[in-house]
C-alpha cells in the first residue's frame, strides 16, 4: 500500500496524481493543530484552508480515490505531521510514502529528514501549480548584480507566449505601469463583491473554535468571501472577467475608505491553496479582454498579468533563492514592536484604521494597502522585521511563507537590503492622499509636518530618511529624497525629529 500526503496549500484536482484510481493508494490530509498555530492565524485564514481541504477531500472520494481525512478536533490533528506520518505507515502497513513538494522551507526540510528516517521506499513529486522551476529565477539571474523583476518578466511572457504577437510584446509595450495611477473618486461604479456559498463554512468556525486555537480577526459570514471548492474559485475568476477586468489596471493603486476591494481580483487565496492554476487564470483574462477588445484595454489586461507571470512567480524564486538566511536578515537595523493597534484598529490615523479594519474584518487587503499604509508605517517606525513578518503570515488568507516573506521583509521593510526593491517603499502622507480619500476627515493634517495635528507619517518619513541616509548613500534612486531632506531647515528638522521620536516611542497614543 502507498500512502500519499496532500498538504492544505496543495488542492490541486489536476494533478497527475488523481488522473487514474489507483488500488494501492491512500490519500491523507490532516487539519493540525501545528500548522493552525506555527503563527497566530487571522479565523478566516484557518477557516478558509480547512474548508477548501474538506471540499477537496470529497472530491477525491466522490473520484473513488481512498481518501483519510483527520479533522481539528480528532486526536491526529493534536500530533505532529511526522509523528502522524509515521503512526499510519505502521497501522496500514505502508509500503512507500510519497508527497508534493511544500512550498515552505520549514515544511520542506520536515518531510526531507522524515524520509531520511523512515525507513521505507519515499518519493517527492511537483505540485504542477508553478510556471517555473524551484531555482529556474537563480539561474536565469546567475551572475547579475540586480535581480530585476522586469526582465524576469519579459522572459516568462516569451517563454508561454503570452500577451505576445510573434516575438514582440502585444501593443508594442511590455509594460504599461505608468497607466495604473488613478486616484478612484466614486467613478466608474464598482459592482457588488463577489460573494460565495457559505453552506458549510460556518461548521468548519464552530470546529475551530471547539478546538480552541489562538486566532486573531473576527469571523462573520456576511464579511466572508473565500471559495471552498474549485466551482466557486473558477466563478470568482469569472467575476472578475466580466465585472472587474475592465479597470483593473487604472485603479490598481488607489485606496478608498468605502471600498475594500475596488478592482482587485481577490483571487490569491484561491491561487495560493492551488484550487486555480495560474495559467489558466492568466488564459481565462486574456481569453475574455481578446472576446471583447472595444469594452477592454491592453494596459487593464497587461496589469494583472504582470502580477501572476511576474511577480508572483519572481516571489517564488527569490524565496528558494535566498532561503534559509532570507529570514533572518535586517539590513536596516530595525529593533521596534509593531503597534498595539495592528491588532485593534485603535489609532485616530484614518488610512491605518481602515486598512486594518479591512484586514481584520476580512482577512484581506489589497496590495497597496499592504504596501504603502501598513507596511510603509511598520518600517517608519522601524520595526523589527519578525514583527512584521509575524503579522502578515497571520493576518491575510492568502499568506503562505514562500510568497509573503518576500514581500514583507523584501519588497516592504527592505531588510533584505535590496535584493527585491531598488528602494524602499516609504512616503509621507502625500502619496497617501493622492492615492485616496483616506485624510479626508481624519484626525490629523497631511500638509504639516510639526505640531500636535500633524500628520505623522510627514515627520517619520523625513526622521526615517535621516536616521537611515547612511545605507541608502550609494543608492541613486534614493539621492532626490535625501537632497530635500538636506533642504529642510535645520531648526525645523530637530522639530521634525521630536515629533518622529515620540510617535515611534508611543505609536498607539496617535
Ligand atoms: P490582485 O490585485 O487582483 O492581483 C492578482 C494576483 O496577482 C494576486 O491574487 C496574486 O496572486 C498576484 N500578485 C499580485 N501582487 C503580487 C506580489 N507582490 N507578489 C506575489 N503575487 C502577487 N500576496 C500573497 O499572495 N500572499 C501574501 O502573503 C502576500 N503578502 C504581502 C505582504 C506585503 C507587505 C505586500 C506588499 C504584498 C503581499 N502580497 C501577498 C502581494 C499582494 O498584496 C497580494 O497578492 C494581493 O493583494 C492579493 O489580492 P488579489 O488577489 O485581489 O490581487
Ligand atoms: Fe494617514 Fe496622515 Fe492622511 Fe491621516 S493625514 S489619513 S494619518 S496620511
Amino acid at each position: 500500500m502507498k500512502l500519499r500526503l496532500i498538504l492544505g496549500d496543495q488542492l490541486n484536482i489536476n494533478h497527475s496524481w488523481f488522473k487514474e484510481k489507483e488500488e494501492d493508494t491512500l490519500y491523507v490530509l490532516i487539519e493540525l493543530h501545528q500548522e493552525a498555530q506555527y503563527v497566530v492565524h487571522h479565523i478566516q485564514k484557518i477557516v478558509a484552508f480547512f474548508s477548501a481541504m474538506r471540499h477537496f477531500s470529497q472530491q477525491l472520494k466522490n473520484a473513488g480515490h481512498a481518501v483519510m481525512y483527520f479533522d481539528i478536533n480528532s486526536e491526529a490533528s493534536k500530533k505532529t505531521l511526522s509523528e502522524n506520518l509515521k503512526i499510519l505507515i505502521k497501522e496500514k502497513n505502508i509500503s512507500k510514502f510519497e508527497y508534493l513538494l511544500p512550498d515552505e522551507h520549514r515544511l520542506d526540510r520536515e518531510l526531507h529528514l522524515f524520509c531520511e528516517q523512515i525507513g521505507i521506499p519515499t518519493a517527492s513529486y511537483d505540485t504542477e501549480h508553478f510556471l517555473t522551476e524551484r531555482n529556474e529565477l537563480e539561474k536565469f539571474f546567475e551572475g547579475k548584480k540586480q535581480l530585476i523583476m522586469e526582465y524576469f518578466y519579459r522572459y516568462m511572457r516569451k517563454k508561454y507566449d503570452l500577451l505576445m504577437y510573434q516575438d514582440k510584446p502585444l501593443g508594442g509595450q511590455w509594460n504599461y505601469d505608468k497607466n495604473n495611477r488613478k486616484k478612484w473618486k466614486e467613478t466608474p461604479a464598482i459592482p457588488p463583491p463577489f460573494d460565495t456559498d457559505k453552506e458549510g463554512v460556518e461548521a468548519v468556525h464552530e470546529a475551530v473554535v471547539k478546538a480552541n486555537i489562538k486566532t486573531i480577526g473576527r469571523f462573520d459570514l456576511e464579511q466572508y468571501f473565500f471559495p471552498s471548492s474549485r466551482s466557486e474559485a473558477i466563478a470568482q475568476l469569472h467575476y472578475f472577467c466580466e465585472h472587474l477586468l475592465v479597470h483593473f489596471g487604472d485603479y490598481q493603486d488607489a485606496m478608498h475608505t468605502q471600498q475594500r476591494n475596488l478592482f482587485h481580483s481577490r483571487i490569491s487565496f484561491a491561487l495560493n491553496s492551488k484550487i486555480l492554476r495560474p495559467l489558466e487564470v492568466l488564459e481565462t483574462v486574456i481569453d475574455h479582454y481578446h472576446k471583447n477588445p472595444d469594452e477592454i484595454e491592453l494596459s487593464q489586461v497587461e496589469g494583472f498579468v504582470r502580477q501572476i507571470l511576474g511577480w508572483r512567480e519572481y516571489m517564488r524564486g527569490i524565496y528558494w533563492r535566498e532561503m534559509p538566511a532570507y529570514k533572518n536578515n535586517n539590513h536596516l537595523d530595525n529593533f521596534n514592536k509593531l503597534p498595539d493597534f495592528y491588532w485593534t484598529a485603535a489609532t485616530k490615523m484614518n488610512c491605518l484604521k481602515s486598512s486594518i479594519t479591512d484586514s481584520l474584518e476580512t482577512a484581506y487587503a489589497h496590495h497597496i494597502q499592504r504596501l504603502m499604509i501598513t507596511g510603509n508605517f511598520a518600517l517608519l517606525i522601524q520595526c523589527h522585521p519578525d514583527e512584521v513578518d509575524n503579522w502578515y503570515l497571520g493576518i491575510y488568507a492568502d499568506a503562505i511563507e514562500w510568497v509573503q516573506l518576500p514581500n514583507t521583509r523584501g519588497m516592504s521593510q527592505w531588510a533584505d537590503g535590496g535584493i527585491v526593491a531598488t528602494k524602499p517603499y516609504v512616503s509621507s502622507g502625500a502619496y497617501i492622499h493622492k492615492m485616496s480619500n483616506y485624510c479626508t476627515g481624519c484626525h490629523y493634517d497631511r500638509t504639516k509636518r510639526t505640531g500636535e495635528n500633524a500628520c505623522p507619517f510627514n515627520s517619520l518619513y523625513c526622521n526615517f530618511l535621516d536616521d537611515k541616509k547612511e545605507h541608502f548613500s550609494k543608492n541613486n534612486r534614493m539621492a532626490m529624497m535625501l537632497r530635500l531632506l538636506d533642504k529642510i531647515p535645520e531648526m525645523e528638522r530637530a522639530e521634525i525629529k521630536k515629533r518622529a521620536l515620540s510617535i515611534i516611542q508611543n505609536p498607539d497614543a496617535y
